[in-house]
């Protein structure tokens, strides 16, 4: 493009320069918009309870990382924002379709957990509102710039633009009021190192981040199963009239925490059972998925990246057993 631009073409006729400045501008801001767009549209779950469901897939340059869900909650003084997507163009997107919802401020925009599709939209909401629980800002610190050059690699140019935005605010457990919204944090992990979970108390709305999956096979990268199962245990107790879940439909069923628990015990009796038959990666990889769960979307390839991921841990728990003898 620069060459194509030497110096060779500075006697280009002015009269030809003018009749093209003429012609009518591409729009190439139009094109990029149409290309581009997620068609983010909310669904409100309850007076002022808004939620964007993303698709029950894997990142793709089809889907630019819409495989998950965030929501927002109107109060009577402002909104709070429930993770902000997998890039600039989502939170960008997911701004413009709350601001059609209500002209109030966004107060407090949360990242549930450190896992990229859940914080990299966050450059375009205000910075001194983004907040995460203590281990979740680490984790974005740390992490987050190599999870966004992983995720362009996966989505493609729907990733444009994406910097890492580590929030700046520390959550702590606790009920309070927010925007004129009686709210409640509730601090667990097990999905990552700290997974955050939001009660609506006015609505009975749980947002559940990533320690619940409805109809899509959990994800395991960073997953402490013991302490997941724990968590879900937690959350079966929590004072829920409708679940919001990190991927998947809401749900009003709590069917939706026993599948994500069958699920998890499966996943760790399966690498431990393994382990201590002394099978090979190969071979666990190539264990059938039982019927009860080949509904789950996504969950061949889940299920092997969980071998990947747990596997080896469960055979070097294996050894260190046999050596304590
Ligand atoms: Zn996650």
């Amino acid at each position: 493009m620069g060459d194509a631009m030497s110096t060779r073409h500075v006697a280009f006729p002015a009269l030809l320069a003018c009749a093209l400045a003429l012609l009518p501008a591409p729009a190439p801001a139009a094109a990029e918009a149409t290309r581009f767009d997620y068609r983010l549209a909310p669904q409100e779950i309850a007076p002022g309870v808004h939620v964007f469901t993303g698709l029950r897939e894997d990142f793709s340059p089809a889907n630019g990382g819409n495989i998950v869900n965030t929501g927002f909650i109107v109060g009577s003084t402002g909104v709070i924002v429930i993770d902000t997507g997998p890039s600039r163009r989502y939170g960008e997107q997911m701004l413009a379709a709350i601001r059609r919802v209500t002209p109030l401020p966004v107060v407090l925009t949360i990242n549930t957990h450190h896992h990229p599709d859940h914080f990299l939209g966050n450059q375009a909401f205000p910075a001194a509102t983004l907040a995460a629980l203590p281990e979740t800002q680490r984790g974005i610190q740390k992490d987050g710039e190599a999870f966004n050059e992983n995720l362009y690699r996966m989505a493609g140019d729907w990733m444009e633009g994406t910097e890492r935005v580590a929030p700046t605010q520390p959550l702590a457990a606790g009920r309070r009021t927010v925007g004129g919204r009686d709210i409640e944090i509730v601090a667990l992990d097990g999905h990552t190192p700290a997974d955050f979970v939001l009660i609506d108390h006015a609505s009975g709305t749980v947002f559940a981040g990533d320690l619940l999956f409805h109809d899509r096979a959990a994800t395991t990268p960073h997953a402490d199963l013991a302490h997941w199962l724990a968590a879900l245990e937690r959350l079966a107790t929590l004072p829920a009239r409708q679940w919001v879940p990190g991927h998947g439909d809401v749900t009003r069923d709590a069917a939706a925490i026993a599948q994500t628990r069958d699920y998890l015990e499966w996943i760790a009796a399966t690498m431990r059972e393994g382990a201590e038959s002394g099978l090979d990666m190969t071979e666990m990889l190539a264990r059938p998925i039982p019927a009860r769960f080949r509904g789950l979307a996504e969950v061949e390839r889940e299920y092997r990246r969980s071998v990947v991921h747990l596997f080896p841990a469960a055979e070097q728990a294996v050894l260190e057993k046999a050596h304590a003898r």
